[in-house]
């Protein structure tokens, strides 16, 4: 099968989060015959599956997801149908990322070299990401299967296939934010304390202040607001209880630690104000940053870029969080693949030609 019928048979699976067995086991079936071990590693709904071809030290993976998110409405074609319409092809997965993983399935019969060479795929990475490749980690290092080099095949381009690589990611955590006043008559504020007024003068004070400008490698960091309510039906009482949330992306000049210290001594502030008020806050950590300083990667990476496209790709590290926030604890890892415009998007689609360029760059790196 060439590149563009592999990625129309992968968008062919209904593979919403957690569901991909059925995509995993035809990619199992693709793999076996190339002479890759295959073996799947399901954890609770989630399945996973590791294949290995050679047992060298010079082991290189390719990492990536099945899974996709909902669909949303009002498709022109539908979303797992992988229907080809002018060279595009559309399916929910396209670019973000059973394009990705069609493109090196296809690209792995033409690679000719003595590397060991590995793919780890999960059916979890646009859900919780429990029980996909963060579980997977042990069991690689229990079993002398920790790669020399990972490349993850998220869709980093932004204007023509492989323009971009990411060598790292921001980190992202999420708060909670309770606050307790004391309920009252609308009429006799002195009597009560309003729940809303504290939490608006901390959200105030939060977002107010750059956290940070950036560093050389990284965008400034952002706190966002995410959720907000205070709960009152009526017009005469003062609310004693009010909610927020917020979600903070940030570079490596913070960390999980250091920015849960940095919101309870912003809410101690607030509270010296008001007195009569009690902060309740959960921090709810997700993804730490990180980058990869291996030059060497970024260098053959970029020169099997420059080989396909005649221009070397930028290094970014901006974007949400991927699998690679867990890989880069146990080696060097880059993400490179498709273009991430309509990634998530009802439509979404990928040119035939990009999946083309794309496996002949898989091809490159993971024959280097
Ligand atoms: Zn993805």
């Amino acid at each position: 099968m060439n590149v563009v019928e592999l990625a129309q048979k992968l968008i062919q699976f209904d593979t919403l989060t957690p569901k991909g067995s059925d995509c995993l086991n035809f990619i199992q079936s693709y793999l076996e015959p190339l002479g890759f071990e295959v073996q799947r590693l399901p954890f609770g709904s989630v399945d996973n599956l590791f294949a290995r071809k050679g047992t060298n030290n010079s082991h290189l993976m390719f990492v990536g997801h099945v899974d996709v998110v909902p669909t949303g409405d009002n498709w022109g074609h539908p979303p797992f149908s992988g229907v080809v319409e002018d060279s595009i092809l559309y399916g929910r997965g396209a670019v973000d990322m059973k394009g990705a993983i069609a493109a090196f399935l296809a690209a792995l019969p033409n690679i000719k070299s003595n590397n060991s060479i590995s793919i780890l795929l999960t059916t979890d990475e646009e859900g919780p990401a429990k029980d996909g490749i963060a579980k997977i980690i042990p069991w690689l290092q229990a079993n002398n299967h920790v790669p020399a080099f990972a490349l993850v095949g998220e869709p980093t381009s932004v204007h023509t296939v492989a323009d971009t690589i990411k060598n790292g990611r921001r980190g992202s955590i999420s708060f909670d934010i309770i606050v307790h006043g004391k309920q009252g008559h609308v009429a006799y504020p002195h009597l009560a304390q309003n729940a809303a007024n504290p939490l608006v003068m901390l959200l105030q004070n939060l977002t107010s202040q750059p956290l940070d400008e950036g560093t050389v490698d990284f965008d400034p960091s952002n706190l966002e607001i995410v959720k907000l309510s205070v709960p009152n039906d009526v017009y005469n009482v003062i609310p004693g209880v009010s909610y927020a949330s917020i979600n903070i992306r940030f570079n490596p000049m913070h960390s999980f630690k250091s920015l849960e210290e940095y919101i309870n001594l912003e809410a101690l502030k607030v509270k010296a104000q008001y007195g009569l008020c009690d902060f309740s806050i959960t921090a709810l950590p997700s993804a730490e940053p990180f980058i990869t300083h291996s030059d060497e990667w970024v260098a053959k990476v970029s020169k099997a870029v420059e080989a396909e496209n005649g221009s070397a790709p930028k290094c970014s590290t901006s974007g949400g969080t991927s699998d690679a926030r867990f890989i880069h604890k146990i080696c060097p890892v880059l993400e490179l693949g498709l273009l991430n415009k309509t990634a998530h998007h009802v439509n979404e689609h990928v040119l035939l030609n990009d999946l083309i360029v794309l496996e002949k760059i898989y091809q490159q790196i993971f024959q280097e």
